[in-house]
């Protein structure tokens, strides 16, 4: 994921003059169960929005209110302007692509395409161009007499796409749509996804767990947790500036370190860290009271490692290399620091320099810009 997600990020633009989804305040309760706790979002035209979050934190619950098939327990959305409260899932302009996909396993790939759009009733010829214009669009035109089980799981997939946006929905809602694929499919499929949605403009809503398929895929996401939407964002911004520890936990891995404020100036802060021996010092200011106690999150990728003791006194840790994992385009270092607390590195595997590779039992000194800290309250 670091790889993909550079300082300078490579996100979409967003037109957020546009709105095209307000979801305010909407809870929904199963029985005492609070599935989906007063969120309130906005969705612009356009956009691939992902809402991530962990295994029952209510995403398919809000993706399924969107789509008509649960109502809020409180709460309103609107779609285009129009309050939905009133309007029945097929007549909201919105189609939802299942997880299953759930082909009708006796139709030709052509008719499962074909189905949605016999059942409004067009005209054969208007609904025969439309399937074959789709299948193109998702290169499924050479297989289109298949029946679903003569196809890949990639394929199916397509399938599964190609049926959902024949309809020409405004906003597609895609629940864990790559789930299926393995990996080297889903990373291809992730980009299809992308040229598809630029190139028909329609605007995506994806559910997913996958942190990565979300910075991948994402204009945009929502980090959920527990029914609330914790932190949205580019995926960019969630990356580096993520609110709370639980974000910046969730979203690829950090070094955190305990600490407390002991200076804290408009430009500068200084913690006190007791799994340091020094103290970490940061270019930007927080607000937080002193002597408040906080979090330093540290990206692996932020970390240096050297053999030499570095200048400073601060920002730095001396440790043992007890386990390094090569990873093909990089590697991860496992650091024990002199506090006894285990710290990752990674470091890009692109120059060879095999010689002079840090190697395990070698004694290193870590070391970060004093940009490289992310502070969280505790
Ligand atoms: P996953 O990634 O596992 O699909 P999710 O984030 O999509 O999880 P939801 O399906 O939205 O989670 O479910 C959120 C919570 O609400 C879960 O604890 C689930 O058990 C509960 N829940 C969902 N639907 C119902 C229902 N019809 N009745 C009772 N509880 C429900």
């Amino acid at each position: 994921m670091t790889g993909k997600h550079t300082e300078n990020g490579h996100q979409r633009p967003v037109d957020k003059t546009n709105e095209y989804v307000r979801i305010e305040n909407v809870t929904k309760r199963f029985g005492d169960f609070v599935a989906v706790d007063n969120v309130s979002l906005s969705v612009f035209k356009g956009e691939i929005f992902c809402l991530l979050g962990g295994s029952g934190c209510g995403k398919t619950t809000l993706l399924r209110m969107l789509a008509g098939f649960e109502a809020p327990t409180s709460g309103r959305i609107f779609i285009d302007g129009q309050d939905m409260a009133d309007t029945l899932p097929y007549e909201r302009p919105v189609n939802m692509m299942f997880q299953s996909y759930a082909l009708f396993p006796h139709m030709s790939v052509e008719k499962n395409v074909a189905f949605g759009l016999e059942q409004e009733k067009l005209p054969r010829k208007e609904i025969d161009q439309r399937v074959a214009e789709m299948l193109d669009t998702v290169k499924l035109g050479e297989l289109a007499r298949r029946k679903p089980h003569q196809l890949s799981g990639g394929q199916r997939q397509r399938v599964a796409l190609a049926r959902a946006l024949v309809k020409r929905p405004k906003l597609l809602l895609l629940d864990e749509p790559l789930g299926a694929l393995d990996k080297k499919l889903r990373e291809a499929t992730q980009f299809e996804l992308i040229n598809l949605q630029e190139k028909l403009g329609v605007t995506f809503i994806v559910v997913t767990h996958d942190q990565e398929e979300a910075m991948t895929l994402a204009s945009r996401m929502g980090v959920m947790d527990r029914g609330e939407i914790v932190q949205v964002g580019t995926p960019t911004e969630i990356y580096e500036y993520p609110s709370s520890k639980f974000v910046a936990d969730f979203i690829g891995s950090v070094n955190m370190f305990e600490g407390r404020l002991i200076e804290d100036e408009p430009n500068f802060i200084r913690i006190q860290s007791p799994e340091l021996n020094s103290t970490i010092y940061v270019d930007h200011g927080i607000s937080a009271p002193p002597g408040a106690s906080v979090w330093a999150a540290i990206r692996p990728e932020k970390i240096e490692i050297a053999r030499e003791e570095p200048e400073s006194t601060e920002n730095r840790a001396r440790g043992v290399v007890r386990d390094i994992a090569y990873m093909g385009d990089m590697s991860i270092y496992l650091v024990k620091i002199d506090s006894g607390k285990m710290v990752r590195v990674t470091l890009p595997n692109s120059v060879r320099q095999l010689s002079q590779r840090i190697s395990w039992d070698e004694t290193v000194w870590l070391s970060w810009d004093a940009s490289s800290p992310v502070v969280l309250p505790q």
